[in-house]
């Protein structure tokens, strides 16, 4: 936490900002610690104080020992941070654009018109982005689960069960298996339907020869997993395998060559390119990847827009798709870490696509 929160002073002082009020909780849980639903961080260069209501105040002491724990009668008000601040005789006070509302805003700023705030986008994201070993241990651990789970539930999926049916199971089978919440809706979309991206389960029944595609994750350590499998009941179609082996060469394509220093457009092109070549570019709608921690969707944006490059110790997904509607869709999700050597595979699944 130390060395976390040396980064973010250091980063700080890069902005000419004097004290930092954190409000988004897998923020305020990387710096802190803390797990509570309530709570905001305030951080200068000389003091570290977590704000929380009367119900957090003994766990915030033990979670967060480095911090001096203040009690307020609401996590959305910041008035005591404000007279810390101004106590202190501090000049520029940052808040988390993307995690502040306009009414929080408004009410802030109106009861301290004198203060000089600024917004900071992905400041602590960004941090966020290259993970420590003892965090990628985390998701490692959160995909294990789910690779677990899914190998249990592959034999309860026949001809004749339902898209919930299916997802319910899962989620028993993740819960069972260690997984502290889904960090999303579990999504079963067989038929047609895996023509949608996230199209969560739903009474569908799911019939031989149909495709389905399975997208889920686990948590571990408030660390997320996410995977997608796509397979078919029986035999395949014609077309059902050759777009599945365009897909899964997609997977593999980027899996070997993705290295540190690469811009995450240019990854996300390699794919795309070859899908195009192929004749499927048009049904590609969606980025290569994102990133993957305390958050499911999370820096680094693998996308046409991206323009990071990849560097070690960054975990994120590798997640090509083809969606033809009124046909099906097929999306394969692999879970990785960028190693010195290339992509390490976090999540051990088979990718086998005839079952039964
Ligand atoms: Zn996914
Ligand atoms: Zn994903």
């Amino acid at each position: 936490m130390e060395q976390r929160l040396n980064t973010i002073r250091r980063k700080m002082i890069e902005k000419n900002v004097d004290a930092f009020l954190i409000t988004h909780r897998p923020n305020v849980f990387y710096l802190s610690g803390f797990t509570g639903t309530s709570g905001f961080l305030l951080v200068t260069s000389t003091d570290v104080l977590l704000f929380t209501d009367f119900r957090y105040l003994e766990q915030a002491g033990e979670q967060a020992p480095a911090f001096e724990i203040i009690k307020v009668d609401s996590s959305a008000n910041y008035s005591p941070a404000a007279q810390f601040f101004l106590k202190k005789g501090l000049k520029t006070l940052a808040l988390e654009e993307a995690h502040f509302s306009l009414r929080e805003y408004n009410q802030f700023k109106g009861s301290h018109p004198e203060l000089d705030i600024v917004s900071l986008y992905n400041f602590v994201e960004e941090i966020r982005v290259i993970k420590e070993e003892k965090e990628v241990g985390f998701i490692a651990a959160a995909a294990r689960i789910a690779d677990l789970a899914f190998q249990n539930v592959l034999p309860l999926i026949k001809p004749g069960v339902s898209e919930i049916e299916v997802a319910y199971e899962l989620e028993y089978q993740l819960r069972k298996g260690g997984s502290e919440k889904l960090p999303f809706e579990i999504i079963v979309a067989s038929g047609e339907r895996s023509a949608l991206p996230h199209g969560v389960a739903g009474k569908k029944i799911i019939n031989a020869g149909e495709l389905v595609t399975i997208d889920f994750g686990a948590e571990y350590g408030g660390y997320c997993s996410d995977m997608t499998r796509t397979f078919v009941l029986g035999a395949p179609n014609q077309k059902q395998q050759e777009i599945y082996d365009v897909v899964l060469q997609g997977v593999e394509m980027a899996t070997r060559s993705v290295r540190a220093g690469q811009r995450c457009d240019s990854v996300d092109g390699l794919v795309r390119e070859f899908f195009e070549k192929e004749g499927y570019g048009a049904y590609f709608g969606h980025g290569l990847g994102h990133g993957v921690g305390l958050e499911v969707h999370e820096l680094p944006t693998l996308s046409p827009k991206g323009q990071e490059l990849l560097k070690e110790m960054m975990v994120f997904t590798i997640e090509p798709g083809i969606y033809i509607g009124g046909w099906g869709g097929i999306r394969i999700e692999d879970l990785v870490v960028l190693r010195p050597e290339g992509l390490q595979i976090l999540s051990e699944s088979g990718k086998e696509f005839v079952l039964g």
